[in-house]
């Protein structure tokens, strides 16, 4: 099956927004056995829009739309695939009555605008959407199908996971191929070295395997394409095997794995708790950690200590400061100290550095230390100079405290570097 995916909005063409519509879509035909060939954006205008859709009509099974389906005089979609299948938008007595029962649940009128979220042409029926005004559209006509779906990402994520994905499932044209993904994610070691490590297993083509440096550490991707998930799976099982055995405890996780989430387990595991310290960070490591359902079992608390006297109030020793400087694995490994006595957790992390642009204390930008302090191991701390801008970097320290977190975790004595 060829498909074609089409994103709309003007906004998209301005750069207000990125279409991570489109590549969350781009992700997953692959293992529906669907071709994706084309993805298209284009504005809040009839002509255009119309002119894609029409295009995209004429040359692909599938076409999917995101975006376009609000109550707003802009919102176009179904005037757009009404107009290229010269079809009549009527209004739907029980999609309104849906509508006028959506509002009255959140106390509201109902505005007479949403009445264009009742349409609909003959070829089409309407896609469930809880989670918004705008239901889908599911349009099928001389053995095409188009499905247009909401914008707001969480909207057409369910709307794809439970309607559009197991509709289009229980369709799609057999024999066919699908391609299975396996991605190992490492850390600590560089690209190079990997594909060095691994460098037997990158000649097998089906599954094949590709490397890939992302800010977080290097990713490993298994793809395996075979008549059904289960052979595909079982052709990607026994290559993760062997590339485990060779990559040891650099392998943190997989696929959709945080290493906040591989941290928590750990913590939670060991029956140990945790709290921070953050100066340059501003709370992201907190807000990092947080970002885990059930976090509350094992993170204590963190305190953000950006003025340099807040350091001081929160414990860290003046003379630490005078001697070395609020920016040096001293006052991290100070600040990792304090907190982790303050909030009487089992493990402390500082963290200090220089966010950037401009220097501080004739440190220059991306000057990031981090100090750990575990009751069961020696205090460690790691000095690191990143070259990016102020919010990369506040990232990237996040990411080296928490493999640093991790490894201190997997080797209760401590040693080693993430
Ligand atoms: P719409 O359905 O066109 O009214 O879109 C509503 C909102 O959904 C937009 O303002 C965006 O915030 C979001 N949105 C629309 N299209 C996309 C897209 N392709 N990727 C990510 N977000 C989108
Ligand atoms: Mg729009």
């Amino acid at each position: 099956m060829k498909a074609e995916v089409i994103s709309i909005g003007t906004e998209l063409l301005l750069g207000e927004i990125l279409d991570t519509n489109a590549r969350y879509l781009g992700a997953r035909l692959p293992a529906h056995g669907i071709d994706l060939y084309y993805i298209s954006k284009v504005g809040d205008n009839l002509e255009r829009l119309a002119g894609v859709i029409e295009r995209a009509w004429n040359r692909s099974d599938l076409v999917i739309t995101t975006g376009g389906l609000g109550p707003t005089e802009d919102d176009l979609t179904r005037e757009a695939i009404g107009k290229v299948l010269d079809e009549e938008l009527r209004l739907d007595g029980e999609l309104a009555d849906q509508l006028r029962e959506f509002f009255a649940r959140r106390g509201a009128a109902m505005p007479e605008r949403n009445l264009k979220q009742a349409m609909l042409i003959p070829s089409a029926r309407a896609i469930p959407n809880p989670r918004g005004t705008a239901p889908g559209w599911w349009v099928e006509r001389d053995g095409r199908i188009i499905v247009a779906m909401p914008g707001p990402p969480s909207e057409m994520e369910r709307m794809w996971e439970k309607e559009v994905a197991p509709a289009l499932e229980s369709r799609a044209d057999a024999p066919r191929s699908v391609l299975v993904t396996r991605t190992l994610k490492t850390t600590g070691v560089g690209e190079g070295h990997i594909d060095e490590m691994v460098s037997p297993l990158l000649k097998s083509s089906n599954p094949s395997v590709g490397v890939y440096a992302r800010a977080d550490g290097v990713q490993l991707r298994i793809a395996a394409k075979a008549g059904s998930r289960d052979e595909a799976q079982r052709l990607i099982e026994p290559l993760e095997a062997k590339m485990r055995a060779i990559l040891g405890d650099i392998v943190w996780g997989a696929d959709d794995d945080s290493m906040e989430q591989v941290v928590g387990e750990l913590l939670r595991q060991r029956n140990l708790t945790l709290a921070t310290m953050e100066s340059c960070t501003g709370g992201l490591l907190a807000h990092t950690l947080t970002n885990v359902p059930g976090s509350s079992a094992y993170f204590r608390g963190g305190l953000v200590a950006y003025a340099t006297e807040m350091k001081v109030e929160w414990g860290v020793d003046p003379e630490v400061i005078a001697e070395h400087g609020a920016i040096s694995a001293e006052c991290a490994q100070a600040m990792s100290r304090a907190v982790r006595e303050r909030l009487t957790a089992d493990i402390g992390v500082g963290i200090t550095g220089v966010a950037g642009p401009d220097p501080q204390e004739e440190k220059p930008a991306g000057t990031i230390h981090i100090g750990i302090d575990a009751g069961f191991a020696e205090p460690q701390s790691f000095s690191y100079q990143f070259a990016q801008g102020r919010e990369a970097v506040k990232r990237r320290a996040v990411s080296i405290a928490l493999a640093m977190l991790r490894r201190t975790l997997l080797d209760e004595q401590g040693a080693g570097a993430p």
